[in-house]
């Protein structure tokens, strides 16, 4: 299912007055595709993802999910749209410490009414498509950064969800370990999908994605070169 944003406004309070997060928004993600969005830090990227996630309602503008209008739902049925619709992929794995990698797939489940035990199969394939077939016993403080992110992705990806929004995945990691994430991210949304949205400082792995968008002070565009094209030079820049 794609993802469309139509003309999305967000204001947040500011005092007495309110200042502008999102400025007309509008951005269509088809199913299996990923948009990567780059832009300075306070420009309005997570914002966007929050949006997009039903976890922020915008002050004007739609939401879609395929063909469901999630703007106008009430919180609970947003809540439910975010568990069967929507992967969330924040900076920080957020891992529970005691759990090993299976256990943190598994855990899902529960959200669900589930057994965990009912999910382990699922959890097995995850974890092997994300390279970590060998770390399920591993706990967060065995696993390196890029591992630990690598369960988060999967961790997200256990819903089966047709919208993946991932918030700076590499920013905690080092170049190689980055670029690796930011490739199983585009593999994982083509093999499966899903239409994701990937908000990246790294410029230099950009090379993989469907599209890239540039936000700068609540404005997104176009970012001024087609993907093919970009020469590796603009792109470390
Ligand atoms: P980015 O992810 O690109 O760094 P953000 O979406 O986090 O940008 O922030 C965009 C703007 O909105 C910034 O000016 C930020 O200070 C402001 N902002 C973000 N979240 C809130 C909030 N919950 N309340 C008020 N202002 C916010
Ligand atoms: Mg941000």
């Amino acid at each position: 299912m794609s993802l469309v944003l139509d003309h999305i406004t967000l204001t947040y309070p500011d005092g007495a007055e309110r200042v502008t997060a999102l400025d007309d928004v509008s951005l269509t993600v088809p199913d299996g595709t990923v948009a990567a969005v780059v832009g300075p830090s306070g420009s309005g990227k997570s914002s966007m993802l929050a949006v997009a996630a039903t976890l922020v309602r915008p002050d004007a503008g739609t939401v879609r999910i395929g063909d469901l209008d999630v703007t106008g739902l009430d919180e609970a049925a947003r809540t439910a749209v975010r568990r069967t619709h929507v992967g969330i992929v924040f900076q920080q794995p957020n891992l529970l410490a005691s759990l090993t990698a299976l256990e943190q797939l598994e855990v899902m489940a529960v959200l669900d009414g589930r057994r965990p035990a009912s999910v382990r199969e699922r959890a097995r394939e995850l974890l092997g498509a994300v390279g970590l077939a060998d770390q399920a016993g591993r706990r967060p403080h065995q696993l390196s950064g890029g591992q630990r992110q690598r369960v988060n992705i999967a961790r997200a990806l256990m819903g089966s969800p047709d919208v993946l929004l991932v918030d700076e995945p590499t920013s905690a990691l080092d170049h190689e370990r980055g670029a690796a994430v930011l490739d199983l991210v585009v593999r994982l949304a083509h093999e499966r999908g899903v239409a994701t949205v990937l908000v990246t400082h790294d410029h230099s792995q950009l090379g993989l994605v469907d599209e890239i968008h540039e936000m700068r002070d609540g404005v997104l565009s176009p970012a001024d070169l087609p993907v093919a094209n970009l020469p590796v030079a603009a792109a470390t820049a």
